[in-house]
């Protein structure tokens, strides 16, 4: 079995490498480990080999893990990302709770996310999920739909529009995740041009990583490469 520490250092020598071979500048990709299914134990071990930006997907789940670390490593100023499905009547903790948020895809949300983060705080991060692959069951806007939501919300205050994010339809063909990673980096040069200044391209998972990295990701989510395999049913 190989160590969390161990599988960490290898995604970001992967990542690291994946920039030179695509003419990225160094360090230009940030790591997001995802966490969600894992203990406080994992992300306590990758944290302490230096990592400091942590995806969850489930809130109950996240919080529970926020607090833990809060009250066991204070020290550590762990950033949480939600990167889940977000229902609005659960808007008010995921923006008292997390630095990030990317899975934002209707105006409402973003709104309630505005109106709830509370004043103290530094403002939320935002990112606009796009449904970039059209799948009926994906959550996202669509990439039609996108700009103009991109300029309804950028004025609320509290909270900042940082970028898009994607999960495209997974595929073993890195042509195809290419063509879905370009996609959504043309959708943000189209906010980009009305104006909006955008620094985040949240793209890139375990198996399509270097795709997103050879298209413009500035931040790739990497679960199933850090931590290993899930177990739903535990
Ligand atoms: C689970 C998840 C990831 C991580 O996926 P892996 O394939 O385990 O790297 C990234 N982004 C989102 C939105 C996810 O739900």
């Amino acid at each position: 079995m190989s160590l969390i520490s161990d599988n960490l250092q290898a995604v970001l020598d992967d990542i690291w490498a994946t920039e030179q071979r695509f003419d990225r500048p160094s360090k230009s990709v940030r790591l997001l480990a995802v966490s969600k299914t894992f203990g406080a134990e994992a992300i306590l071990e990758a944290a302490q080999h230096g990592q400091t930006a942590f995806g969850e997907n489930y809130l109950q789940e996240a919080l529970e893990k926020i607090t833990l670390m809060q009250s066991n490593a204070p020290e550590l100023h762990l950033e949480w990302h939600f990167i889940g499905p977000i229902q609005s009547n659960k808007t008010k903790p995921i923006a008292e709770h997390f630095d990030w948020v990317h899975s934002v895809d209707r105006e409402k949300i973003a709104v309630r996310l505005s109106e709830q983060r509370p004043a103290t705080m530094a403002d939320l991060n935002i990112c606009l999920q796009v449904n970039i692959s059209g799948e009926e069951s994906k959550s996202g806007v669509s990439p039609e739909d996108v700009v103009a939501l991109a300029l309804k919300i950028s004025a609320l205050p509290r909270i900042r529009l940082r970028g898009l994010m994607a999960v495209p339809e997974p595929t073993s063909d890195v042509a195809q995740q290419r063509l879905a990673f370009r996609h959504l980096r043309e959708l943000s040069e189209k906010i980009v041009a009305q104006g909006i200044s955008l620094d985040t391209l949240s793209m890139g998972m375990s198996s399509d990583l270097h795709a997103a990295i050879a298209e413009g990701s500035t931040m790739v989510r990497i679960g199933t490469a850090i931590f290993g395999s899930r177990n739903y049913a535990k």
